[in-house]
């Protein structure tokens, strides 16, 4: 299907990046960037009329681990007679990813994507480790796995960003557990030939701006300093993302203090892997010496607060990286539940909790000026686009001339948003709006959901029902 040289939408208010404005009508062009925000009457007039909607720029979700999915709802029990944790959690995980064939994980992650679409999602930042056959021998296709996902989120319509993972060992004086062998790839080159293999693979759809490739070294307990320096210069000729988990648990920052003396950010950093095409997933556990440190390098964080409340993580310090100017993204990562909105209002919650004070992450009023109501969700929706965008080198996240056309739009009178007016309607959206608001997704000018349905939806659902039964039916 073609679009027309150009498309356009009147929706009823249009979110400029600072505030929601009427009588603006968004224009893109055939391939779907946008050409203006114009109020032009013939724009207005050839423009599709989005009624009773609010229109904003897609959401951008930086992390996500899409074969998750198969283990919601499945780790909600004592499994210990000590505690459990993150790593009696990752258990559960490893049992999954054992299981999962390249078929398994397209109708996994094609059940992940559908849900982040119907959920206002437009790009996901896929975390791909689950590389090899369960024996631990590579596929036929070394990349099947990395393809399968980039098929599911084309299937859906989503914008992904395939962040392949390097993961050389279980840990410092750790052997890999049966699971692990599925992810691990011992040699630098052999991860690279796979690296360089998928950005072949996918040189048509990174054109399009649709699939492209990113690093992602997994973690400083998967990948030692030797590793890291082995890919370094690929990492520094590409200029692709690198997005690393760090700082997720106190344990893991520990273990690097016993193995190199220092903390991961201070070795990152030592090991000059810290740059502006960085990103630190979670990147909790950090001093004031580390976050500046992260934005020195001008780096990007990435938080997953609905995960690491789910998992025990800890808060993320968001505060540390706003009040030094440190660009934060979102994420669903284990998706355990997929709403970026609910991660974004967590930011803000988790820090309420920690502080027992509001507003921690709005900015100050300036004097003399009325307070701006949303000037706390304008900041949190920046989290949840153009920072995610920037993250991922995203051609969305925003919508400015040049930018994709990906957005969403919600229902002004969803119970959850009504009453609300102009100046309000970005807080309503952050701290009451979920999915049961969002009416369209278009990604790149072309209709993803329309109505708040998927035109798969029903095939994907009931096929991820089955894969379920597979997984699970015999436990
Ligand atoms: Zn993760």
């Amino acid at each position: 299907m073609s679009l027309p040289a150009t498309s356009a939408w009147l929706p009823d208010l249009l979110f400029t990046g600072a505030r929601f404005e009427s009588g603006l009508a968004l224009v893109a062009d055939a391939q779907g960037t946008i050409l203006r925000l114009s109020r032009e009457p013939a724009d207005l007039a050839a423009a599709q009329r989005l009624s009773g909607r609010a229109l904003l720029p897609g959401l951008v979700n930086a992390h996500s681990h899409a074969f998750h999915r198969v283990i919601r709802a499945r780790s909600e029990f004592r499994s210990s007679a000590q505690r459990d944790t993150f790593w009696t959690w990752r258990e559960v995980m490893f049992r999954a990813a054992t299981a999962l064939d390249p078929d398994d994980l397209l109708r996994a992650s094609r059940m992940a994507f559908l849900e982040m679409a119907l959920s206002g999602i437009t790009t996901v930042g896929e975390f791909h480790y689950l590389h090899r056959a369960p024996n631990g021998r590579a596929y036929a296709e070394p990349n099947a796995m990395a393809l399968a996902l980039v098929r599911a989120a084309r299937e859906v319509g989503l914008r992904i960003c395939l962040l392949h993972s390097a993961y050389a060992r279980a840990g410092w004086r750790r052997t890999p557990s049966p699971a692990q062998r599925r992810f691990i790839i011992e040699s630098p080159d052999e991860y690279l030939t796979a690296y360089a293999s998928l950005r072949v693979a996918l040189a048509s759809d990174t054109v399009a701006g649709l699939a492209w490739t990113g690093f992602a070294p997994h973690s400083l307990r998967a990948v030692p300093p030797d590793y890291l320096r082995a890919i370094l210069p690929a990492m520094r000729a590409h200029a692709a993302p690198v997005h690393m988990h760090l700082s997720e648990q106190t344990d893991e920052n520990e273990v690097c203090l016993a193995e190199h003396d220092t903390t991961p950010i201070g070795l990152l950093e030592h090991e000059g892997v810290l740059n502006e095409t960085f990103t630190a997933v979670h990147a909790i556990h950090i001093s004031t010496h580390e976050a500046v440190a992260l934005a020195r390098a001008k780096a990007h964080v990435c938080a997953c607060p609905t995960t690491e409340r789910n998992l025990g993580d800890g808060i993320n310090p968001a505060d540390l990286f706003f009040a030094r100017g440190l660009p934060v993204a979102l994420g669903t990562d284990t998706n355990v539940q997929t709403d970026l909105l609910e991660d974004a209002r967590e930011l803000e919650y988790h820090l309420r909790l920690k502080y027992l004070q509001r507003e921690i992450l709005a900015p100050a009023p300036a004097p003399e000026v009325d307070s701006d109501p949303s000037a706390l969700a304008t900041r949190l929706l920046a989290c949840a686009t153009r920072h995610g965008a920037a993250s991922l080198h995203a051609p969305g996240g925003s919508l400015e001339l040049g930018r994709a056309a990906d957005f969403f739009t919600v229902a002004l009178d969803d119970p959850a948003l009504a009453g609300a007016d102009v100046a309000t309607l970005p807080a309503a959206i952050v701290f009451a709006g979920g999915r049961s608001c969002i009416v369209d997704v278009v990604i790149g000018g072309r209709p993803v959901v329309a109505n708040g349905r998927h035109p798969q939806q029903a095939a994907i659902v009931g096929d991820f029902h089955a894969l379920q039964h597979k997984l699970w039916a015999h436990l």
